[in-house]
């Protein structure tokens, strides 16, 4: 069986924690392999390893560690392949989409290739007579990032792009879920170059989390991952003093208007609820429809569905795999087995068992859904994609900006003016039009408002670039013996 350990000082260490948590291949429903959960200790030699390699690498010049960026990405873009089916064998996604994600993290990492521009800072020749002002941007040191089983390819090349760019060394604790990418990603960087010490990887649960929460020596910690686990970690981190962005969960809405082209809007709605089974938190869960259009939409998503190939994600026909783990199927179907008794009517169910032992569920379609309603308040993470009716633009702008998370939301309208005034109004980080998954090109920066996000910095992007570093301002002079004398007055400008 196929043993996932940690990843320190520049190779492979073997965990002597005797802690072990079981991988499994979801479209088999079978046990892959077993990933080590670290101890204290083995997360202690992960940040000293980190920690030694610190001032070598912040010493590094830009142009070598831009170098060995464009190795890294060229040594990415070689393996798209080997990193998808990794991804597909643990998380169970169709490889099509782990090629989609593999591209959108090669992104973050073309994005950090721009490194010597994006940390140029400020200069002000004579700010005073003689004087001369900058500022420059300086590393954090040692920064974690903690990462969610649904992207375990491309969040933490939106992390370690930009905080090794920046000139810190790193500790990823990749999810327990589906290890095994970061573990190649790892030794890629390796080959591009990197020194030893400066990516290290912790595999585990809660007890490694905590420690680097706890540990003096982490500067940073970036996270993404559910609510409750993106609040403690922002509130941990920040009370031991630590610089915290913490991504949470999701309910995203697409609202469609009455003059919206309807067949546009049901096969955005189609990708951006079933792709990737729903584990998104991108992912459209609630489209808010205009009375009159309602049954139209609704009837044109249902035709839809039984197209959507499910099945194991190593197929090349498969769209929808299935979902990350037994107990996530069992909560899934659990909200659909809800919703007739909250009032929601079921229209397509895709309570299954037709996939083997595989964890999956097929497309479900509820339609009348409300607020209040488990299904319309809870994240549900799955292929469930709920249809609220409103009266129109106003109705479903309240509603979005009610919604606790704020993370995406979606406008479909023919309305140049509607769409202007949602963007204005809509109190929600990332925002399409006519487009339904709105995640940020790599050189914007992505995150939610609200309960999507604790923390004030968005990740990766110019944002990403600001968390991993902090700034510094120099006010200088070079002695004119002509010019000197003592003044006990505060500076001034003259
Ligand atoms: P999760 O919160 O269960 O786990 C995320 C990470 O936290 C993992 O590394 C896990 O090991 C760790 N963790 C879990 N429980 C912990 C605890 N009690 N104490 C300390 N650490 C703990 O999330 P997940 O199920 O892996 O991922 C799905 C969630 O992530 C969804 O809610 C999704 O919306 C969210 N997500 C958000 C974004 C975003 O950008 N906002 C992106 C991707 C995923």
């Amino acid at each position: 069986m196929n043993e996932i350990q940690h990843w320190i000082d520049g190779r492979v260490v073997a965990s002597t924690s005797g802690r072990t948590a079981p991988v499994y291949n979801p479209a088999l429903g079978e046990q892959s392999g077993v990933v080590a959960l670290a101890s204290v200790e083995e997360v202690d030699a992960a940040v000293a390893s980190a920690k030694a390699a610190a001032p070598g690498w912040r010493s590094t010049s830009l142009s070598k560690r831009a170098e060995i960026l464009f190795r890294m990405r060229e040594l990415v873009d070689a393996n798209r392949k080997e990193i998808a089916t990794l991804l597909t064998a643990e998380h169970g996604k169709v490889l099509s989409d782990s090629m989609g994600e593999v591209a959108r993290g090669l992104e973050n990492i073309e994005f950090a290739c721009g490194v010597p521009h994006l940390l140029k800072g400020g200069f002000s020749e004579q700010a005073a007579t003689g004087v001369d002002v900058y500022s420059i941007r300086q590393p954090l040191g040692v920064v974690a990032g903690i990462t969610p089983f649904n992207f375990p390819a491309m969040v933490p090349m939106w992390m370690f792009a930009n905080a090794l760019a920046c000139g810190n060394t790193f500790v990823l604790k990749p999810s327990e879920k589906d290890p095994s990418v970061a573990m190649f990603v790892a030794e890629l960087l390796s080959k591009a170059g990197l020194p030893d010490g400066c990516f290290n990887i912790v595999q585990g649960d809660k007890v490694a989390v905590d420690r680097l929460l706890d540990h003096d020596d982490i500067a940073a910690v970036s996270f993404v991952g559910s609510t409750p686990i993106a609040k403690y970690i922002y509130e941990t981190g920040t009370k031991n003093g630590k610089r915290v962005q913490a991504l949470g969960g999701a309910k995203n809405h697409m609202l469609v208007l009455a003059d919206a082209d309807l067949d546009m809007a049901a096969d955005a709605a189609i990708g951006a609820a079933y792709g990737s089974a729903g584990e998104r938190c991108m992912a459209i869960s609630v489209v808010l429809a205009a009375d009159s259009i309602a049954d139209d939409l609704v009837a044109k998503i249902a035709d839809r569905i039984p197209a959507v190939k499910v099945g194991n994600g190593m197929e090349p026909d498969s769209e929808m795999g299935p979902l990350i783990t037994a107990e996530s199927k069992e909560r899934v179907t659990g909200y659909i087995d809800g919703a007739p008794a909250e009032g929601a009517t079921v229209v397509v169910d895709g309570r299954t068992d037709d996939h083997g032992a595989g964890y999956f569920v097929n497309p479900t379609l509820l339609d009348n859904v409300r607020p209040g309603m488990k299904c319309y308040d809870d994240e549900i993470f799955g292929p469930v994609l709920s249809v609220t009716r409103v009266n129109g633009y106003e109705d479903g702008v309240a509603l979005i900006n009610a919604s606790p998370f704020a993370n995406g939301t979606a406008i479909f309208t023919r309305d140049g003016g509607a769409a202007r005034q949602f963007q204005f109004d809509i109190e929600v980080g990332m925002v399409g039009i006519n487009v339904p998954i709105p995640v940020p090109v790599s050189y914007y920066s992505f995150g939610g408002w609200k309960a999507s996000l604790f923390g004030d910095t968005h990740m990766y992007g110019p944002e990403g670039i600001n968390f991993y570093t902090r700034g510094k301002v120099v006010t200088s002079r070079w002695p004119d013996p002509a010019t000197s004398e003592v003044d006990l007055g505060f500076p001034q400008n003259r």
